[in-house]
């Protein structure tokens, strides 16, 4: 800490503020300038002179240190990794993807979208079973029935599970049923909640508040740590600042300012973050890519008729997308990838002959797109059920094979874009016909012959 004297400053007032550093046990260094005296505080308790700037004399003190200590990275230069129920969170670990609904609202629900997330490749399952409203009318949880339901998800699937907790009476209860405890935004100020989720033995996830600093933030995971629990996740879900077009500012900067500070590790939540279901996919990479440990995101079977936060929930088909192109900028790993080959081939007097032969391959290409929609709906079948099955290896392999592979008048840069768009393509065909699965009902969207345009006339 260092105590600036004002330029007015009487030698008594300098001795008053030596005196009072003196008496709490601390030194104080001098050092006597032309026109002030700046007076240089240390020692391990400096919160006990934390009044020094209220003595006569005194213009300004200034810390230099943090005031949280636990949560520092000067007292842990190690950086933390937070295990839930056989998941780790944080360094060296690949990027955890939390998904589920914002509420818990029926078994059918919450099973659904357990089995879509985890196939699809989330770590972990998240439900709200106490919603902390802004509007006392509207939906507030299903409170203890969904804390079961997400204990029996777990059981099914075994998936670790998250749920907000709002009452400290209810840390044990929840310790019975959930593997992870969030405290939410708008609790990151209730010390008595802080103080109970600290006792517990289930990893934190504290959310920054709505109008929290950055400094706030670690206090109040400061009070979680103090407390005897050293397993607190940060989550940034957006701040409140004059911008309505999003729900909230996601602040994507406090991540790297937190990883200069603390080394605890950070989850971001572009749900919350934004409000907005189309901006959800990209700030969920912009969070990935500039280093969070992992993502929270609320997925829905039926966003539109979701009793909370449909509006930035992400349907089945979305969420999908999402965790391929995850995968596709390998900020999550293909588990299953086993590298395979399989040859793709591709197949050229009067215009009117050109016309006639392009419309002939043209067709048969359709067929051709159809047969290897057949054959990825067989790979679906033959695999585990329960794994998302994107095999990121082989596709670039293919990617790769299409691009450099072949002759002929396109650049492996638009050769590329085809087959990008078949892959992508060929996903959402698994993707709807595993669903409907799922429903044990067939597939009502059974693809009939896709028009062909006559291209390249
Ligand atoms: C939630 O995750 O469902 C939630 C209520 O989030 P927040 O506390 O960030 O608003
Ligand atoms: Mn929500």
């Amino acid at each position: 800490m260092i105590v600036v004297m004002r330029p007015t400053a009487t030698q008594e007032e300098v001795e008053g503020v030596r005196r009072a550093v003196e008496e709490h046990g601390l030194e104080a260094f001098l050092s006597v300038g032309e026109e002030r005296t700046v007076i240089g505080v240390v020692g391990s308790d400096i919160e006990r002179v934390s009044h020094l700037g209220t003595l006569p004399g005194v213009e300004q003190v200034i810390r230099i240190s943090s005031p949280y200590k636990l949560a520092s990275i000067q007292h842990q230069p190690e950086r933390t990794r937070v295990r839930a129920n056989g998941v780790e969170l944080g360094i060296g670990q690949e990027l955890v993807v939390i998904a589920g609904p914002c509420a818990v609202e029926s078994r059918e629900q919450l099973m659904e979208t357990a089995r879509t997330v985890k196939r699809e490749g989330a770590r972990i399952l998240r439900g709200g079973a106490f919603k902390p409203r802004t509007s006392p009318y509207s939906f507030q949880g299903l409170g203890l029935p969904a804390l079961k339901l997400l204990d029996e998800a777990h059981q099914e699937f075994g998936l670790p599970v998250i749920s907000e907790v709002v009452d400290p009476a209810d840390v044990p209860i929840f310790e019975e049923h959930i593997d992870i405890l969030q405290v939410g935004a708008r609790n990151m100020h209730n010390f008595v909640l802080l103080k109970a989720v600290g006792q517990s033995r289930r990893p934190v996830l504290l959310k920054r508040g709505l109008s929290a600093t950055i400094e706030e933030w670690l206090l109040a995971a400061e009070y979680v740590l103090s407390a005897g629990n050293p397993n607190v996740i940060l989550c940034e879900r957006g701040i409140r600042t004059f911008e309505t077009a999003t729900r909230n500012t996601l602040d994507l900067s406090a991540v790297p300012v937190l990883r200069s500070r603390t080394h605890l590790p950070i989850v971001v939540d572009p749900s919350h973050g934004t409000g907005h279901r189309a901006l959800v996919g990209p700030m969920a990479l912009a969070g990935a890519a500039v280093g969070a440990d992992g993502l929270i995101i609320e997925v829905h079977p039926d966003p539109a008729n979701a009793r909370s936060d449909g509006d930035q929930s992400l349907g089945f088909e979305e969420f999908g997308a999402l965790m391929d192109e995850l995968r596709r900028l390998q900020f999550v790993r293909s588990t299953d990838a086993v590298p395979q080959a399989t040859a793709v081939p591709i197949a050229t007097d009067g215009i009117d002959d050109v016309r006639d032969r392009i419309d002939d391959l043209d067709a048969r290409l359709a067929e051709m797109v159809q047969e290897r929609a057949s054959l990825a709906l067989e790979v679906q079948r033959r695999r585990d059920p329960d794994a998302h099955g994107h095999d990121v290896r082989r596709e670039r392999a293919l990617l790769e094979r299409a691009a450099t592979g072949t002759t002929g008048p396109m650049t492996p840069a638009e050769l590329t874009m085809v087959f990008d768009a078949l892959l992508r393509a060929s996903r959402a065909v698994q993707r709807r016909h595993s669903r409907a699965a799922d429903r044990g009902k067939p597939d009502r969207a059974e693809p009939g012959r896709a028009a062909v345009s006559g291209s390249g006339r």
